[in-house]
């Protein structure tokens, strides 16, 4: 499952995710995978275009994250992959920034690994670095998909229940702000 920011003018449109050139690159990076669109899930953090293609605003993704929670404990997906800022903090419940997030997996919610990467917007922008950098995240996505899911520890939280504390070591930061 991916999880970008919010639709933009022709997502609304169309009613379908990642349509644009942002969407013919993640398919491109997808495909180095072997993964094909129709094998993923893609949700965003907002339901609907932000006015102008600004930035999600805090009262608007507490208005469209119980959709997202849903999706995703519908899909119930082995990994989730946050592309950008908004979603990769969102769903770990920090502010750190997606530079210092991405690069490595964190034990989620419901089992799922998630793996934050930049989002494809700023990729399209920002050349072959961090085109190459969301390769790493999605190679490491990949790997974690090829090997048996590990179950959850003795004692974690059963489903539905957020983790409790701080950034747990080597675990999932805290996600009430998702899962409040
Ligand atoms: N950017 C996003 O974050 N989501 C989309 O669906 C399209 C562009």
């Amino acid at each position: 499952m991916l999880v970008g920011e919010a639709p933009g003018k022709n997502e609304d449109l169309q009613g379908e995710p990642f349509v644009g050139a942002a969407g013919r690159l993640l398919d491109e990076l997808l495909a180095e995978i072997g993964i094909a669109r129709e094998e993923v899930y893609i949700a965003n953090v907002l339901k609907c275009r932000p006015p102008g293609n600004r930035d999600p605003r805090p009262a608007e993704i507490d208005a469209c994250k119980g959709y997202l929670r849903e999706q995703i404990r519908l899909i119930a997906p082995d990994v989730v992959i946050t592309l950008g800022a908004f979603a990769s903090r969102l769903l770990l419940g920090v502010e750190t920034g997606v530079t210092r997030l991405r690069g490595r997996r964190y034990d989620w919610w419901l089992g799922a690994a998630l793996v934050p990467t930049f989002h494809p917007s700023p990729a399209l922008r920002g050349g072959e670095r961090v085109k190459d950098q969301i390769r790493e995240d999605l190679a490491l996505a990949s790997d974690i998909l090829a090997s048996p899911r590990e179950s959850p520890p003795v004692g974690a939280p059963a489903e539905g229940g957020p983790a409790e504390g701080g950034l747990a070591e080597g675990g999932a930061p805290r996600q009430e702000s998702l899962f409040e």
